[in-house]
């Protein structure tokens, strides 16, 4: 069994969406082994294997899988968080478990989209990264006509919940992200 046990360790708002919650959920041992099985079987993930991450969309939810750790976006309640995390536990398992008839897929899979990157802006169009508005300036970003860090408010300690969803997001789609702005 590659995933033993789980234990939710923080609840924060969802920042996406202010009705629901994002949790946080700490996992017994190193999970990253199964990711290129699980991008090789699901539709629509995306895969960064240098950065060991794997998002997996569902239902308009987004559930990051990280080497020790899970997060959950756009989550009712701790209810429907626990159970995400035991259809995740049994998914991660059941596909470790036949992981040798599944050949992996290192491919990084479905892009961000605009909308994705939109939601997690500031969202005051104050024009200072040189677009008239955070959704042009979300669009060159997936385009990576243009980079985050233009994005000055972002930076801005008001923001940093947003920011730290977004930069995840950012580096688990495979785009450059300032690491020191990164959690650990
Ligand atoms: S700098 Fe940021 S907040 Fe201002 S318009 Fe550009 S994306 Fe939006």
């Amino acid at each position: 069994m590659l995933l033993e046990s789980y234990k939710i360790t923080r609840i924060l708002p969802c920042l996406a969406d202010p009705e629901k919650i994002r949790v946080i959920a700490e996992v017994s041992g190193e999970i990253y082994e199964v990711f290129p099985h699980l991008n090789a079987i699901l539709k629509g993930c995306i895969y960064n294997h240098p950065a060991l991450t794997l998002t997996i969309k569902k239902d308009g939810k987004l559930f990051t899988l990280h080497a020790h750790h899970i997060t959950l976006a756009k989550i009712e309640d701790e209810k429907e968080a626990e159970e995400i995390l035991i259809w995740l536990k049994n998914l991660i398992n059941e596909t470790y478990e036949k992981r040798d008839k599944i050949e992996p897929n290192y491919s990084k899979g479905a892009d961000l989209k605009a909308l994705d990157i939109y939601r997690l802006l500031p969202g005051i169009s104050c024009k200072k990264c040189g677009e008239l508005t955070c959704l042009a300036f979300a669009v060159k970003l997936v385009g990576r006509e243009i980079e985050i860090t233009k994005c000055d408010p972002l930076f801005s300690e008001k923001y940093q919940e947003k920011r730290n969803v977004l930069l995840e997001l950012l580096k688990a789609a495979g785009f450059e992200v300032p690491s020191e702005f990164l959690n650990p």
